[in-house]
């Protein structure tokens, strides 16, 4: 499965998925429709059908025109926002596309309706995770975060993170003020700074390599409890806490 990113805005990622039919490609998040065009032009693709992860304009604003220059399926997660669905979906729901069936995960934190979409070795988690980072707390809880990140951190190792944003290189620089001496955090962000040096993507990264560089996903660990409990001057010692030490800290940053 051959996955191309369309850049969109400042920073957004629009991924093109290839499908079993060579013609057709599956579109995530299209924010804006006119890189899409200029893309499925220069291709000579079309749409076989828009995923969408959540209601965020930089994520949906291009959904309307380009179904009118060529109506396809729009699937998302439920909500009355996001005018352009023609099928919600959620966790457990059965979702064949491209000729590729897709496990649906529900991960809130960054809004409400965040989904993300999971098939063996890829993972479309939109705002929600981000390399080096995770998206800001806008609509949900700690908690509700949290768990979602839990949910990301069980597949497995070599899962491509495709996530929507180029913030690696804020990330890492960020992740370097919790935790300073990891070294893998030290070389990756070393590999960052000369990739976008070059103006080239950091993406897809690893979940293997998130578990070891990301403090979104690592609120488990010694040293960044450590570092959460030395910002904020208290005893953060549940997940929750951490997680949420470390957003506020990154905010502020
Ligand atoms: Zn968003």
């Amino acid at each position: 499965m051959r996955v191309h990113a369309i850049e969109a805005f400042d920073d957004n990622y629009i991924w093109a998925i290839e499908t079993n039919n060579n013609d057709k490609v599956i579109i995530v998040d299209p924010g804006e429709a006119k890189p899409v065009q200029q893309w499925l032009e220069q291709k000579n693709k079309s749409i076989e059908t828009i995923l969408v992860t959540h209601h965020h304009y930089d994520h949906t604003g291009g959904i309307a025109e380009l179904i009118k220059q060529s109506p396809c399926p729009v699937i998302g997660p439920e909500n009355p926002e996001i005018k352009t669905l023609t099928r919600t979906v959620t966790e457990g729901d059965e979702l064949t596309v491209g000729g590729i069936q897709w496990q649906v995960l529900t991960t809130p934190g960054h809004t409400l309706d965040h989904i993300s979409f999971y098939t063996p070795g890829f993972l479309f988690c939109g705002d929600t995770l981000f390399s080096g980072g995770c998206g800001r707390m806008f609509e949900g809880t700690p908690e509700q975060f949290t768990q979602s990140l839990l949910k990301l951190r069980k597949l497995p190792g070599e899962t491509r993170v495709f996530c929507a944003h180029e913030y690696t290189q804020a990330n890492v620089n960020f992740a370097l003020k919790v935790e300073p001496e990891n070294a893998v955090l030290q070389s990756y962000a070393e590999k960052v700074r000369m990739l976008r040096e070059q103006e080239q993507i950091t993406l897809p990264s690893t979940l293997q390599l998130e578990l070891a560089i990301n403090p979104f996903l690592r609120f488990d660990q010694k040293s960044v409890i450590a570092a959460a409990n030395k910002h904020a001057e208290s005893v953060k010692n549940t997940p929750e806490d951490v997680f949420y030490t470390i957003r506020q800290w990154k905010d502020n940053a």
